[in-house]
């Protein structure tokens, strides 16, 4: 079948992304790539293999089945589960070997019982609570906790870290602020001649603007899609997006001057005009914040979304781009000629951040990858 609509995942810019980040912390600096959510809506198995290929050396995920659908595709590089589980979760990730977090007593009691019984070992990072709030524990809690773990058989503390809510943002104090705290607990550790072998910290926006905070293991999500998380970081790291999305004008048609578009009529031509539909609607994770506000390219031309966006189409107002016609591509997200769209300004222009664009497109539509230009 011929394909009206789909999304481009470019692997050659996945691995210039990963090597840029590779020359950005330096070569005795541990990367743990973050592959949650299909890698972000790229697509999990396809980006792992590349990052694997390229020398990664852990991948981070958030739920148990996003770390065992990564073994079930032969992907064996150790890997870190971020999420916390249920104790019943935890036979099935263990006979995965997938590495889990800790950072309660309670959790620790429920997974000792199960590990206990298994002859291999299970491999868990603790997570250090310094400010995030949902998960971790205290900082003041974290030497007494590790030392109960490492009473548990079969279980071997891997990792230590702790995660940044703050550090996209202009102001760098809290972030120092969490790296401080952090110290301090790994200092503890120290004094106590406890050596855990990975500490990591730094997501991408610490490791554009925070290299204090690489300890020995980095863990960037983002910035390997090629995307910037805010304004607010610095630029200096050399990224290429890694997605686009791209569809074909399925229907053209010639307006009267006061006709109006969509529902609702929140647009009215006041010229005669020619309408373009796509078939993108809000299902495809295309936002309906991008009614009468979203532009699109045809022809390498920056064109307006037009009316609603509906649940699988939308309108786009070609008056004024020559050479139209049924079939012609139109990119939502990427390159054109020599125009692009950025995912970075269209999530801001709707006030959301990329991160959410990019897991809402995702999935949706086919993907095609690009490996070695083709
Ligand atoms: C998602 C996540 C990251 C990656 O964050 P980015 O901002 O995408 O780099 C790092 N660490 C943890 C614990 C995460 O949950």
């Amino acid at each position: 079948m011929h394909k009206v609509k789909w999304i481009e995942i470019d692997l050659d810019a996945v691995r210039h992304n990963f090597r840029s980040i590779r020359k950005k912390v330096g070569n005795g600096i541990k990367i743990l790539a973050i592959v949650k959510a299909d890698a972000y809506g790229h697509g999990a198995v396809e980006v792992s293999k590349t990052l694997l290929k390229n020398g990664v050396d852990m991948l981070g995920v958030a739920d148990p089945e996003e770390g065992i659908e990564l073994r079930e595709n032969n992907i064996n590089v150790p890997i870190l589960l971020l999420n916390p589980i249920l104790p019943e979760q935890t036979e099935d990730v263990q006979r995965h070997s997938v590495g889990i977090t800790v950072y309660s007593l309670n959790d620790v009691r429920k997974i000792s019982e199960i590990v206990k019984k298994s002859h291999c070992s299970t491999k868990v990072h603790i997570e250090v609570d310094t400010g995030m709030g949902g998960t971790g524990v205290h900082p003041d809690k974290a030497l007494s906790l590790i030392k109960s773990l490492s009473l548990i058989e079969n279980l071997t503390i891997e990792g230590i870290f702790t995660h940044f809510h703050s550090c996209d943002e202009k102001d760098k104090s809290f972030t120092h602020e969490q790296t401080k705290i952090f110290k301090k607990t790994l200092k503890q550790l120290e004094g106590e001649k406890i050596h855990i072998p990975l500490i990591h910290a730094a997501n991408s926006a610490a490791i554009l603007d925070m290299p204090d905070s690489y300890f020995n293991m980095v863990r960037p999500g983002l910035i390997l899609y090629g995307l910037f998380p805010s304004n607010h970081v610095s630029k200096g790291i050399d990224l290429k997006p890694v997605m686009s999305f791209k569809t074909r004008i399925i229907n053209l048609k010639n307006l009267d001057s006061g006709s109006t578009v969509s529902y609702g009529r929140t647009f009215k031509a006041s010229r005669p005009a020619t309408v373009a539909t796509i078939p993108v609607g809000y299902k495809d994770g295309f936002s309906r914040y991008f009614s009468n506000s979203g532009k699109v390219l045809i022809n390498g031309k920056h064109t307006s979304i037009i009316g609603k966006v509906c649940m699988d189409r939308c309108f786009i107002d070609v008056t004024n781009v020559p050479n139209v016609n049924i079939g012609s591509e139109v990119v939502l997200y990427g390159k054109q000629k020599n125009e692009t769209i950025l995912i970075e300004s269209s999530a801001e222009s709707i006030n959301t951040i990329p991160y959410e664009i990019v897991c809402n497109i995702g999935g949706k539509a086919a993907k095609k990858y690009i490996s070695n230009g083709k």
